[in-house]
C-alpha cells in the first residue's frame, strides 16, 4: 500500500513512514494510492466478530505488510483493552431507525481515545524497529491534551510534553491531564493563553536545530493512521445492523472532518452506506458548503460543542482530492485561494458529486440543548452537545432516507465531560464513570513556566529521552 499527498509534490510513502510523517513536505495530507476493497461476503463475514478482529481485517490492508498480521493483532487487542466496554464501540436504540454509536469508552471519555490509542502504540513499535526516538509537543485549550496523553503514556520510545494555559482550563480537564504521573508525560501549565501556548509550540517547531536535537513530532488530527483506526467502527456498527445486506446512514458531529472522512473511507472499501450526514453547529462552513458549492470562512462563535469550534476543516482537503480529479494542482490553486480570499468554489458537477455521499445540517444553540432535553425525556439517555447536534442532524436528514435504512449517529463525547450544559438541559448531572469517579482526590503533576520559549525549550531539552541519545552520539 502507497500513500500520496493531496498536493502532488511530497513523496510516495509506505505505512510506516507516513505514520510518523503526519502532514506531507508539499504541505498536503497523505491518502492511500487505492482503497482496498471488501465483498459483500468478506464483509457479511465480520458478522459476530470481536472489535479487535474487525479491527484487524479492515485496516492490515493499509500497512502493505509493514507489521506481520499477529504482532498488528497483539498492538489492536492490547489498544482497546483500554476501553471500558466489552463491545468497545456499542451501539444503543433511540426509535426504530435511529441508533447511536457510543465512541466514549475509551480512558478520556471522546471518540479521540478510539484512534489516539492505537495510534502511540504503533508509533512506540516502529520507532522501536527503527531504534528511533521522538518527542511529541503540543498545546491544549483543555479539550484534546488527554486525549494525546493516554496515548502516550508509558510508551518506550515516545516522550510528551503538552502546554495549557495556566488556570484557564476546567479542573475536570486539568486533573485528566496532570494526574498521569508516567514517567515520560510532562504537563506544563504556561503563564499565558491558549494562543500564548500554540505560539511556543509553532515556534519550537520551526526552530530547525531544535527540531532535530529532540525530534520533535505530533499526534494531530491529520495523521492517516488516525483516519484508518476509524474507519473500524463504521464496518462494526453496520455489520451489527445487517450490512451489507442492509443499508445504513451516517450522521456525525464534525469539525475537522477526520470522522466523517473515515466514513467515506468506509463506503469506498465496499460498505454500503446510503448517505453521511454532516452535523454542524453553529459554526456551519461545512453545512453551507454541502448547500452552494462554496467553502467560505467567517469568524468562529463560541458553542457548546466545542470541539466542532472550527473555521476550516483541515481533513476536507482529503476529500476536495477526490472531487477535483485526484489533481494535486488543483487542490493547490483551490487551498491557495481559500488562504488568500476566504473562500473557493467548486463546480456544479463537483458539488452534485458530493452530494450523492453527503448531506449537510446545520444544528443551533438552542437546538442543542432542545435536543438534549428531547432525548432524555424520550428515550432515558443523556447526550453530550457534540452528540446533541448529530441527533437533531439525522432526524432532519431521516425523510429523504429510503424507508428500511438504518441510521447511525456517532456519540463523539460522554456526556459527563459536558456536565454543565447537560444538567442545564435535562435538570440531571451526569456522573462520571467509574474509571473517573475519584478523579478529584488523585495526585497532581505538573510544571509552571513562564510565557518565554527559551525556558520552555530548555525545560523540554533536559527531560526529552531523544536529546539525550542524541547528544551521546555526539559525544
Ligand atoms: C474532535 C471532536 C469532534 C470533531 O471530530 P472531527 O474528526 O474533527 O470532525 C466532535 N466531537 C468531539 C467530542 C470531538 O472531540
Amino acid at each position: 500500500m502507497r500513500y500520496v499527498s493531496t498536493r502532488g509534490t511530497a513523496p510516495v510513502l509506505g505505512f510506516e513512514d507516513v505514520l510518523l510523517a503526519g502532514l506531507a513536505r508539499d504541505g498536503g495530507l497523505y491518502v492511500p494510492q487505492e482503497w482496498p476493497r471488501f465483498s459483500a461476503d468478506e464483509i457479511r463475514a465480520m458478522r459476530g466478530l470481536p472489535y479487535s478482529e474487525i479491527a484487524v481485517r479492515v485496516m492490515l490492508p493499509f500497512l502493505g505488510g509493514a507489521i506481520a498480521e499477529d504482532e498488528f493483532r497483539a498492538i489492536v487487542r492490547d489498544a482497546y483493552a483500554s476501553f471500558d466496554h466489552n463491545a468497545v464501540t456499542p451501539l444503543v436504540q433511540l426509535d426504530q431507525k435511529t441508533f447511536v454509536l457510543e465512541l466514549f469508552h475509551g480512558p478520556t471519555l471522546a471518540f479521540k481515545d478510539v484512534a489516539l490509542q492505537l495510534l502511540g502504540r504503533l508509533f512506540d513499535h516502529v520507532l522501536a524497529k527503527r531504534g528511533e526516538r521522538v518527542t511529541i509537543v503540543g498545546a491544549t485549550s483543555g479539550d484534546t491534551g488527554s486525549a494525546a496523553i493516554e496515548a502516550c503514556r508509558d510508551r518506550e520510545n515516545v516522550d510528551i510534553f503538552i502546554l495549557h494555559p495556566k488556570g484557564r482550563t476546567s479542573e475536570v480537564q486539568r486533573r485528566q491531564m496532570t494526574s498521569v504521573l508516567s514517567g515520560n508525560v510532562h504537563n506544563i501549565a504556561l503563564d499565558g493563553t491558549f494562543d500564548d501556548c500554540q505560539d511556543i509550540v509553532k515556534a519550537m517547531f520551526n526552530d530547525g536545530p531544535f527540531r532535530d536535537r529532540i525530534g520533535l513530532s505530533a499526534v494531530n488530527s491529520i495523521n492517516w493512521a488516525r483516519i484508518m483506526a476509524q474507519i473500524v467502527y463504521y464496518f462494526t456498527a453496520a455489520v451489527a445492523l445487517g450490512a451489507p445486506d442492509r443499508k445504513v446512514a451516517f450522521t456525525v458531529p464534525t469539525g475537522n472532518f477526520g470522522n466523517v472522512y473515515a466514513a467515506y473511507g468506509a463506503r469506498a472499501m465496499g460498505l454500503p452506506v446510503e448517505k453521511l450526514v454532516v452535523g454542524s453547529n453553529a459554526n456551519d462552513i461545512l453545512a453551507r458548503f454541502f448547500q452552494s458549492g462554496t467553502m467560505s470562512m467567517v469568524p468562529v462563535m463560541p458553542t457548546s460543542s466545542p470541539s466542532m469550534d472550527i473555521q476550516i476543516s483541515s481533513n476536507f482537503e482529503r476529500l476536495l482530492f477526490d472531487l477535483l480529479g485526484r489533481d494535486g494542482a488543483k487542490v493547490v490553486e483551490a487551498m491557495n485561494r481559500f488562504r488568500a480570499e476566504g473562500r473557493f468554489t467548486v463546480s456544479d458537477g463537483q458539488l452534485a458529486e458530493a452530494l450523492t455521499v453527503f448531506a449537510g445540517h446545520r444544528v443551533d444553540e438552542a437546538g442543542t440543548m432542545a435536543t438534549i432535553e428531547q432525548t432524555w425525556r424520550e428515550c432515558v439517555y443523556l447526550v453530550d452537545p457534540h452528540t446533541a447536534v448529530g441527533v437533531a442532524s439525522a432526524a432532519a436528514a431521516l425523510p429523504s432516507l429510503s424507508p428500511d435504512v438504518a441510521m447511525v449517529v456517532l456519540a463523539t463525547a460522554h456526556p459527563a465531560k459536558f456536565p454543565d450544559a447537560v444538567e442545564k438541559a435535562t435538570g440531571h448531572r451526569p456522573e462520571l464513570p467509574p474509571r473517573l469517579s475519584d478523579l478529584y482526590v488523585r495526585e497532581e503533576r505538573l510544571t509552571d513556566l513562564p510565557n518565554d520559549l527559551a525556558v520552555v525549550q530548555d525545560y523540554v531539552t533536559s527531560r526529552a529521552r531523544a536529546a539525550a541519545s542524541a547528544a551521546q552520539e555526539t559525544a
